[in-house]
């Protein structure tokens, strides 16, 4: 089994928080994500870099994953040139470079601007989209819809921790935390959800209600809200009432919002292991730290690909490429070391931590060896209570204290709590 070994991660340590100007756009860094509700939201982007103790963090919006492999590998040379040559998936299917220099410098600013991952400056904190890797026929609801976004002057209030979802019959993603969500079950028929709520839209309005109800949030959610999950139920039902839900001719889209319980909600289903699937590969990236090798392999496999959540990438119509993607160091085999296990960027990059969780995966995935059987479940290792990155299947284990104890909980039934505490995106 491969594994990061051969992944470089050796992220300077680099300290400072200012504000600068680069071209005509201003960049202001910020020092700490932080989970404190009350705080302002603070989650990155290019043109607001948050300071982590490795240096300047930048995050890149890709909305439902989707990307050219072309992209991808410049986006890969900018952070190999500038600063760590890798680059991170977080858990939104988004891109994530860390230890730049602070103030980014203007080269590497326009050289992500060229890529064209940052169509509207002022949206590009709120474009955070997940949509179902594997379904191709969304591909152009995903456009649709972040064009929308990207239109609406308003929405860029928006938080950033607002999360929209787009799926298919499958329910692929809808396991995830997000705010407003869309499933189409037919070309003709599918539901739009909101918190704990649900309407009848057919696919042509979706694009529509989905902005409508974003439109609703920003304008009467509370100061401090940011999500749908935040706002008190009278709230929630305020935010269908206060305008119609756009419809077109079809009868079908007239349905009213009901209330959903917790199993009344959209079916969903679990995050995509790393395998063939059909003519496509899921391939799963070591720690979610994307470098130069295996995006080689994925330009020679696919002129594009989808990011999932899941810190994997499916290669569409790829599956007769599984050995060379395998042979760079990305993961085609669902069980094993690799394919459960994942960390948060810990220390030292990581100011609320001191344990070396990057370190700790490593050495557990060595312990377990290409053992795949021996390993029965999902392990995300976290430094702290905020357990950035965590999925949905994962057993998360806190700053746990020895390489043993992350070997134990791969490959043995033991106590260890599933359910995240905050989930920052990392
Ligand atoms: S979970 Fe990890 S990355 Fe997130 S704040 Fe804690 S130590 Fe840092």
């Amino acid at each position: 089994m491969a594994g990061p070994s051969r992944t470089r991660t050796g992220f300077r340590r680099l300290a400072a928080v200012g504000s600068l100007a680069v071209g005509p756009r201003t960049v202001t860094a910020v020092s700490d994500p932080s989970s404190d509700r009350a705080a302002a939201d603070r989650c990155p982007g290019l043109l607001r870099p948050f300071i982590a103790d490795d240096g300047a963090l930048v995050r890149l919006r890709l909305p439902g994953g989707r990307v050219t492999t072309s992209v991808l590998r410049e986006v890969v040379r900018l952070a190999a040139e500038h600063g760590a040559p890798v680059v991170q998936l977080t858990s939104r299917g988004n891109l994530q470079l860390r230890a730049l220099p602070d103030p980014l410098p203007s080269s590497f600013v326009e050289g992500v601007e060229a890529t064209g991952l940052l169509p509207s400056a002022s949206h590009e904190r709120v474009r955070n989209v997940l949509a179902a890797p594997l379904a191709r026929d969304l591909d152009g609801l995903v456009a649709e819809f972040d064009a929308a976004l990207c239109a609406d002057p308003g929405l860029a209030r928006l938080p950033g921790r607002f999360l929209f979802a787009l799926s298919d019959a499958s329910g692929s993603v809808l396991a995830e935390r997000w705010d407003v969500a869309y499933q189409r079950l037919t070309p003709t028929t599918g539901f739009l959800y909101a918190g704990e709520h649900r309407r009848e839209v057919a696919p042509a309005d979706a694009v529509a209600a989905m902005v409508d109800i974003a439109r609703q949030f920003v304008q009467s959610a509370p100061v401090g809200a940011w999500n749908i999950r935040d706002l008190p139920d009278a709230r929630i039902t305020d935010l269908w009432r206060l305008r119609a839900v756009p419809t077109n001719e079809s009868p079908r889209t007239e349905g009213r919002e009901v209330a959903i319980s917790r199993s009344g909600g959209p079916r969903s289903a679990p995050p995509l292991r790393p395998g063939v699937v059909g003519s496509d590969v899921v391939a799963g990236v070591p720690l979610g730290m994307l470098d130069a090798d295996h995006v080689d392999a994925l330009a020679d496999a696919a002129a594009s690909v989808v990011l999932t959540p899941w810190r994997s990438v499916v290669v569409r119509d790829g599956a007769t490429h599984v050995g060379s993607l395998r042979a760079a160091g990305l993961v085609t085999e669902p069980d094993g070391a690799w394919a459960r296990l994942s960390a948060c960027v810990g220390a030292p990059s990581c100011r609320r931590t001191t344990v070396r969780t990057l370190d700790l995966a490593r050495s557990a995935s060595a312990a377990i060896g290409s053992d795949a059987g021996a390993t029965t479940r999902d392990v995300h290792v976290v430094g702290c209570e905020r357990r950035c990155g965590t999925g949905p299947s994962d057993t998360v284990l806190v700053a746990p204290p020895t390489v043993a104890t992350v070997v134990e909980a791969m490959t043995h039934l033991q106590n260890a709590t599933a359910e995240p505490a905050d989930r920052g995106e990392p």
